[in-house]
């Protein structure tokens, strides 16, 4: 614990010397929010037997852990995980995080490393699909599939809005009296409060993006997207919190990673004109005549095949995907 600390405090002015920013490392400031990180010790020779209950910190069973300096605790755990990790042979534990969040709740997280891979593989498919970020809905596929943005993160969004109002209100009541908000009860509660619902939030967003990436890398071997240049979307003043919210950097990191873990073929590609060409004979509307964010449908001029937006821009982009990758 103060190992790891000591080494943390190193690393970061080794950082700071091998690189050119000019702030040296600083402190991290007080949050509602700790963390701290330990390691298990397994015996020198025996190594290769390490398991999830044999080192000085890990597993006593499916239900108990021990921490050096907590002793041992009661923990709660996927038990479909838990029961995964426990039939696998030579688990190890590597660096074990506790951390308490603002709501109050405590967590520990464990890295774990084995010889065999923790997933199994998925079968092949042999389909290739392109998908579409937009803001009217959440993604369109090149198949014609379209995703909604989920309702439900819109109402828990409405009570936040709400509960911080009234954590504001609280707030100003204790500066009139002179009370600092860390002994104010009241406050406290509140800003509990708040912190559930926004963690409420991000957990709805994140099951959101897990499940819609699954879908994709279930169904396909190889899946065309986008590269995003968020920047270059803000600059569109407009949609700004509609693009932050809609979480899609997420999403391609989380195709990412999975396309990785279960060897299928994720590529990005560049958007540009993937709009303005038509997908059936490549033709690209001139300056004059680009689409307008409210055009869903057009005609192309040159072969006057009837398109839908989102899904000429989706097969623009399987088009790309799969021209790269032949390459
Ligand atoms: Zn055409």
């Amino acid at each position: 614990m103060i190992a790891n600390a000591k080494k943390n405090y190193a690393h970061a002015w080794k950082c700071y010397r091998c690189s050119e920013t000019k702030n040296p490392p600083a402190f991290h400031r007080r949050t509602y929010a700790l963390s701290y990180q330990t390691n298990p010790h397994y015996n020198r020779q025996r190594v290769s037997e390490a398991t999830l209950t044999n080192g000085s910190a890990g597993f006593r069973d499916t239900s108990h852990v021990y921490v050096p300096k907590l002793g041992r605790i009661r923990c709660k755990g996927s038990r479909k995980i838990l029961v995964h990790i426990f039939s696998m042979h030579s688990v190890r534990i590597g660096t074990m995080t506790v951390s308490r969040d603002a709501c109050g709740g405590y967590f520990l997280s464990m890295q774990l490393a084995s010889d065999e891979p923790f997933v199994t593989s998925l079968p092949k498919t042999g389909s290739a699909i392109g998908i579409d970020l937009n803001l009217k809905n959440f993604y369109m596929d090149s198949n014609g599939r379209c995703v909604n943005h989920p309702v439900y993160i819109q109402r828990t969004k409405r009570r936040v809005t709400r509960a911080q109002r009234i954590l504001s209100r609280k707030a100003r009541g204790c500066r009139r009296q002179h009370i600092p908000l860390r002994r104010s009860v009241r406050y406290q509660a509140q800003r509990r409060l708040v912190a559930r619902l926004k963690q409420k939030i991000k957990r709805q967003r994140q099951d959101f993006l897990h499940v819609q990436a699954m879908d994709l890398i279930k169904n396909h071997e190889t899946i065309v997207a986008e590269q995003l240049d968020i920047s270059r979307l803000i600059q569109l003043r407009r949609c700004t919190k509609a693009i932050y919210e809609a979480g899609w950097r997420t999403f391609l990191d989380f195709l990412e990673y999975k396309a990785k873990r279960y060897r299928r073929i994720f590529v990005k590609v560049n958007p540009a004109y993937t709009t303005q060409r038509c997908s059936a004979c490549g033709y690209i509307l001139p300056t004059g005549q680009r689409l307008q964010l409210s055009d869903r449908q057009w005609q192309c001029p040159s072969c006057h095949v009837i398109h839908d937006r989102d899904r000429n821009a989706a097969c623009n982009i399987l088009q790309r995907g799969l021209a790269t990758l032949s390459k």
